[in-house]
């Protein structure tokens, strides 16, 4: 955003000060997120794309800004990567999804159900699995039904550090899940080098398989059903991110996929509201 003044100095343009400026102003939202307790993790439904049971809730983080009102997770991750306060936002987010879990775990059908959640690189610190550790005998729930979600940065990391943490957390019994797949380069690679249990196609490929270009629907195809037959050969479950048609649930079925999630089935939620609506007597 940098452009070349006439005589070769430097000048900035109005967007790289509304950059900055809008930089500082998720950055005080942080803090006061933190401070005053604005974060909140929303959760979303995941299904058996078979008979639409639910399965699992993922958690997403939302920003309750009392005058700005429900901000998504995309810049301020960004920034609170850069600045480190993604490990204190994460151990929030952590805390108050394995509490809303262990409240919507009690309802009937849900006893079998996983809580995943995302992480960002820099939370793979050391005290991370005895901060889980401790979470899960507070609310008494079992590691199988955690599930910790990475992307292709995390692996590609590289950290022995990290690797050690993501190893401690798999032999204390928490699955993993490799998220966006198929977004990164030579992502097959760390399905070898990891212990990955799920596979979570990113939606930018579930969008293609309808695609009107046919040649370019037919590709998408043929790369989403290979990718689930590979990831079966590896004992991998596998779930088809942003579901949001019909027509797209019927393709991934024809092509064997276990799980889906998106918008046909169930939007990120309030918890409390998703406690409401699962607990009504209009839900079975
Ligand atoms: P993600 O993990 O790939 O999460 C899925 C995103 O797709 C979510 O966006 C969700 O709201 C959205 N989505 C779900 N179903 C549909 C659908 O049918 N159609 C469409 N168009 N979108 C759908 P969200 O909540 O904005 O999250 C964005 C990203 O932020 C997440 O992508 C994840 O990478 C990151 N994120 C969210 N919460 C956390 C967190 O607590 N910690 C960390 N480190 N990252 C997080
Ligand atoms: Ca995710
Ligand atoms: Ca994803
Ligand atoms: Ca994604």
């Amino acid at each position: 955003k940098k452009r070349d003044g006439k005589n070769g100095a430097q000048i900035f343009d109005n967007g790289m000060l509304d950059d900055s400026r809008r930089r500082a102003e998720l950055e005080s939202y942080i803090e006061s997120g933190l401070s005053e307790d604005w974060f909140e993790a929303y959760l979303q439904p995941v299904v058996n794309i078979d008979d639409r049971s639910i399965v699992g809730f993922e958690a997403l983080m939302r920003l309750h800004h009392p005058q700005k009102g429900i901000l998504p997770p995309g810049r301020i991750i960004e920034v609170a990567e850069e600045t480190g306060s993604i490990i204190r936002i994460g151990n929030r987010i952590m805390e108050k999804a394995i509490a809303h879990f262990a409240r919507l775990s009690r309802l009937d059908g849900m006893q079998d159900s996983y809580i995943a959640i995302n992480f960002s690189p820099l939370q793979f610190e050391p005290d991370l699995p005895v901060r889980i550790a401790a979470l899960l005998s507070r609310y008494d729930i079992s590691p199988r039904r955690i599930v910790i979600e990475i992307t292709e940065a995390v692996l590609m990391d590289d950290n022995p550090e990290t690797r050690m943490v993501i190893n401690e957390i798999c032999h204390y019994g928490c699955r993993i899940a490799l998220d966006d797949f198929g977004t990164g380069y030579s992502s097959l690679s760390y399905i070898n080098r990891f212990p990955v249990d799920i596979i979570k196609i990113d939606q930018s490929f579930i969008r293609a398989i309808n695609d009107t270009a046919s040649d370019v629907s037919a590709r998408s195809r043929m790369l989403v059903e290979s990718i689930t037959t590979l990831s079966h050969k590896m004992s991998c479950t596998v779930i088809a991110e942003g579901v949001e048609t019909e027509e797209e649930c019927a393709t991934l079925r024809t092509m064997g996929i276990d799980y889906g999630q998106g918008y046909l089935f169930h939007r990120p939620q309030h918890p409390d509201n998703l406690m409401k609506t699962l607990s009504g007597p209009q839900f079975d």
